[in-house]
């Protein structure tokens, strides 16, 4: 009980600091852009805040990996299912 209660705190202090300190990046704003910043198409400043958010928040950076791991296996289905995870069956 006393965890959650520490780990909502901690949850709620995070939030609170993504969104009012200057030069940090909302999770709202990154999952706008995460599109754009795996693709390379961010501007440099914009990259930079995305990283510097990924480095204080644990949550942003899980769900950047699982986005890269469904990318991957959706890239693999597409070329075929190279690595086994997908294969077509001829009739
Ligand atoms: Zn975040």
């Amino acid at each position: 009980m006393r965890q959650k209660l520490f780990q909502r705190f901690v949850r709620r202090m995070k939030a609170m600091m993504l969104n009012t300190l200057p030069g940090m990046i909302s999770c709202r704003e990154f999952d706008q852009f995460v599109v754009d910043y795996l693709d390379g198409r961010l501007p440099d400043h914009q990259q930079h805040l995305f990283e510097r958010h990924l480095r204080v928040c644990p949550d942003r950076r899980r769900f950047l990996d699982r986005y890269r791991a469904t990318l991957a296996l959706e890239q693999d289905a597409f070329n075929g299912g190279e690595n086994g995870l997908v294969r077509c069956r001829k009739p």
